[in-house]
């Protein structure tokens, strides 16, 4: 495993309800590194997917897919409801 999301998860510690700090995201979540911030399992997971030599801080600036809104998009686009697939 990625020594910096190793790290990352020896940092995390549960301290409640929180929002996610990375840019674009709202998710509420209780996954918290002191150094990172908060983080929410979406963006965890989507961490984790991106490789072993992922910076971690430079992912938390990458701006968070709304992944709802690109398929209602993708829906209108081509005359489709796609809001419940
Ligand atoms: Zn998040």
């Amino acid at each position: 495993m990625n020594q910096n999301i190793k790290r990352l998860l020896a940092q995390i510690e549960a301290k409640g309800p929180r929002s996610c700090s990375r840019k674009g995201c709202n998710n509420i979540c209780d996954l918290n590194s002191d150094k990172h911030g908060n983080i929410c399992e979406d963006c965890f997971d989507e961490l984790v997917l991106t490789g072993s030599d992922t910076d971690i801080s430079a992912f938390m600036e990458t701006e968070k897919q709304d992944l709802y809104a690109a398929r209602i998009k993708y829906g209108t686009l081509f005359g489709m409801d796609l809001g419940n697939f």
